[in-house]
């Protein structure tokens, strides 16, 4: 991920995450970034890994999805919010290519030591670490978290101590539905982003207006992290199908119409990013 973001950050782009909420998500998310001709990173939240099957499960039938699939474009698997220095651990053991940790409950000393084990032990491995710096907040996977803005000293302490790749600051955005829009703290993003030269991630990217994802792009995010999005289009899609026809119970024709509308959404993402044919 670190090699991703790096190229994305000299291209002025960023790569969409996007999260995995069964397999089928990971199907259209890796169809989307292959006729998008885009980097991608597919993510599964640590509070769905079990639901999911497990770190080795998710590992290998990505793997498995891209070598089948054909896919061509560049393919991050990554560990949405890791609820630990172990699970991270675990992570990346499996074959994950990225973790984040996240130690936002935590007090910045015990969120940098913790990092701190993370980022030895991944980047023994070649693996990439992302980290969190205040408190995105917001409704994720039914926990409802409250907002607490990144502070400039906090996230160079962090990123000075731990050598982590990546940095979720906390700047307004929220994870879950925005009730109105959204104000992102860009003075902040911008003090932050010079101070600490690594790329920015963006977390709680759905319903976020285009012009305030291009300025965050601007003031250094190379990572966009989006789930709501997919999973509203997707309810919305099979809610309709199975609404108007109360007889159907073929599953094909209720779930691929579902994987059709995330693969949309990915690609309208990636074009919104800029991360559209930049895996030629
Ligand atoms: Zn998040």
């Amino acid at each position: 991920m670190k090699e991703m973001l790096k190229v994305a950050i000299e291209n002025n782009y960023a790569v969409g995450q996007f999260n995995i909420n069964n397999f089928q998500w990971a199907e259209a998310i890796l169809r989307g970034a292959e006729e998008e001709k885009s980097p991608v990173i597919l993510a599964s939240s640590d509070r769905i890994v079990d639901y999911l099957g497990g770190f080795k499960l998710i590992a290998s039938t990505v793997e498995n999805m891209v070598r089948e699939m054909v896919i061509t474009v560049p393919v991050v698997l990554h560990l949405d919010h890791g609820l630990s220095v172990e699970r991270c651990k675990e992570a990346v053991d499996a074959g994950y290519s990225s973790v984040m940790f996240d130690g936002s409950k935590l007090s910045i000393e015990e969120n940098i030591r913790q990092t701190k084990e993370v980022v030895t032990y991944a980047h023994k491995n070649g693996i990439s670490v992302e980290a969190e710096v205040g408190s995105v907040g917001g409704t994720e996977d039914g926990i409802v978290g409250g907002i607490r803005y990144a502070d400039s000293n906090e996230c160079l302490r962090l990123v000075q101590e731990t050598d982590v790749d990546a940095l979720a600051a906390a700047l307004g955005s929220v994870h879950g539905p925005y009730k109105g829009e959204p104000k992102l703290g860009f003075a902040e993003m911008e003090e932050i982003s010079e101070l600490i030269g690594i790329p920015l991630v963006l977390h709680g990217g759905s319903g976020i207006p285009e012009h305030q994802i291009k300025k965050s792009i601007e003031l250094g995010h190379a990572k966009i992290n989006v789930n709501t999005e997919c999973n509203q289009v997707w309810a919305k899609t099979v809610r309709e199908i199975l609404t108007n026809d109360q007889e159907l119970y073929n599953p094909q024709s209720i779930l691929v119409p579902g994987m059709e509308a995330i693969t949309e959404v990915v690609k309208e993402k990636m074009r919104l990013f800029g991360s559209s044919n930049q895996a030629c």
